[in-house]
């Protein structure tokens, strides 16, 4: 088996350097555990934040140790009733073509027919709850609500955008880095109107994209397109604060948005979260979004790289924006 191993805490944007790829002999399963072959592994921002010192949301990796990461696997060989040969698992298996796993720390998943199996890590896992609690819950969506999405070809944004939408949101508007993402929101998506942050002030390209204000805003982002929101917001208007990327690789602390008084003027609320606290919308959110993806009515993109070896590469990829949906190393035929 192989895995990937932090080799180094990067200053500022990661690089190659950092991560190491090394060769071990997998244990045999002990009772209780189960072998299984990775089909796909996912690359997530919030492992750039696992690389640093210090306590982010999740816990800080240490140099030498094997890299952590949601994937999708089928076990070949079971030493648990639980969990037999040829399920289909999702796991927190570290960034490795074979894992050794204790089948309690794995979730069976359903055979979902016409449904990619790194799905699970994408629209129906992780990145698909937090656009759902993050729109649904924090945020509080109204039907005819104004939705303002930074971040929003990606994973997360490109399906808050959209579930915004099936549910009758007054307006869409999106921002994305490329004009090839910004013609995807509006073309494809459904967005009303997107823009390129590239192309000049966030706050006055969302004035024009949004004339009449926004109701709430889904951040991924954070620095200049959070102020610029404050500043488009309608009276009560709410704001779910996912993450903030574009200060992932500053080494300094970055400014604050000027604009905070308009918490007070225009009476706003605005709501950090992470996903792990909200496990209880799972039922909910499994109820309802296969069966958009089924039917069509969710458009799902993944950007897939082939290979462990291409892990890396993914990786640092995805932090500057080279994935459109959600980036997926995929690891074997499923
Ligand atoms: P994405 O698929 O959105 O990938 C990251 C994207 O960020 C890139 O494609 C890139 O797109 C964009 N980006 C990179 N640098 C910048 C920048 N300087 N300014 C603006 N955009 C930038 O990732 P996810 O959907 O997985 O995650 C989106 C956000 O949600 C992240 O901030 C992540 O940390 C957060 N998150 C939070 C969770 C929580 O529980 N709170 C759970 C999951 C995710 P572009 O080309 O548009 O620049």
């Amino acid at each position: 088996t192989r895995e990937w191993q932090l080799a180094a805490r990067p200053h500022g944007e990661p690089t190659p350097e950092d991560f190491r790829l090394v060769e071990l002999e997998h244990p045999d399963p002990a009772e209780g555990q189960i072998v299984v072959r990775m089909l796909a592994m996912s690359v997530d921002p919030y492992m750039r934040g696992r690389m640093n010192a210090g306590k982010s949301y999740a816990a800080a990796w240490e140099v030498g140790e094997t890299m952590k990461g949601g994937a999708v696997g089928r076990v070949v060989d079971s030493r648990s009733p639980a969990v037999p040969e040829g399920a289909l698992v999702l796991a927190d298996a570290a960034w490795r073509d074979v894992a050794v796993l204790d089948a309690r720390h794995v979730r069976v998943l359903p055979e979902l027919p016409g449904i990619p199996p790194s799905y699970h890590l994408g629209v129906l896992g992780m990145p698909g709850l937090t656009a759902y609690v993050g729109l649904f819950r924090l945020a509080a969506f109204q039907e005819g609500d104004a939705v303002f999405v930074s971040g929003a070809a990606g994973a997360v944004g490109s399906l808050v955008g959209q579930f915004a939408k099936l549910n009758g949101a007054s307006a869409v508007v999106g921002s994305a880095g490329t004009p090839e993402k910004v013609r995807w929101l509006t073309e494809e998506l459904g967005f009303t109107a997107a823009f390129d942050y590239h192309d000049g002030p966030v706050a006055q390209q969302l004035r024009t994209a949004a004339p009449g204000g926004i109701d709430v805003f889904f951040d991924n982002v954070g620095g200049e397109h959070l102020e610029a929101a404050i500043g488009a917001f309608n009276e009560f208007g709410r704001a779910a604060l996912c993450g903030a990327i574009s200060g992932y690789n500053a080494v300094e602390p970055q400014p604050g948005p000027r604009n905070m008084f308009m918490l007070v003027t225009k009476k706003l609320s605005l709501r950090g979260f992470i996903v792990s606290d909200h496990a209880d919308l799972h039922g909910e959110f499994i109820e309802r979004v296969p069966q958009l993806v089924t039917s069509g009515r969710l458009v799902v993109r993944e950007t897939v790289r082939e290979g462990l070896d291409q892990a890396v590469p993914a990786f640092l990829d995805l932090l500057r924006g080279g994935n459109t949906g959600k980036m997926i190393v995929r690891l074997a035929e499923a």
